[in-house]
């Protein structure tokens, strides 16, 4: 995704955001989902963005925008 939550609740794009400015406490950008994210910097082949931890908790909501059902591959190959 490329906008995320800070802590305060304020808005900040991955081209914009800076660690010693933002903090690193990030959240989804859903309201009602807030899993934290991390950014992850552009490389050669992407642009900078954030995505899950990846962590056991680290889940987006059902009713979130970013949130894909585990049987969301199988359903496109059917
Ligand atoms: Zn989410």
């Amino acid at each position: 995704m490329n906008s995320a939550i800070l802590h305060n609740g304020k808005v900040v794009t991955a081209q914009e955001y800076n660690v010693d400015i933002h903090g690193n406490r990030i959240f989804c950008i859903d309201r009602s989902c807030k899993v934290p994210v991390i950014y992850v910097p552009e490389s050669e082949l992407t642009m900078s963005y954030f995505k899950k931890t990846g962590k056991n908790d680290s889940k987006h909501k059902p009713n979130c925008g970013f949130f894909k059902p585990l049987d969301f591959i199988d359903s496109i190959k059917k």
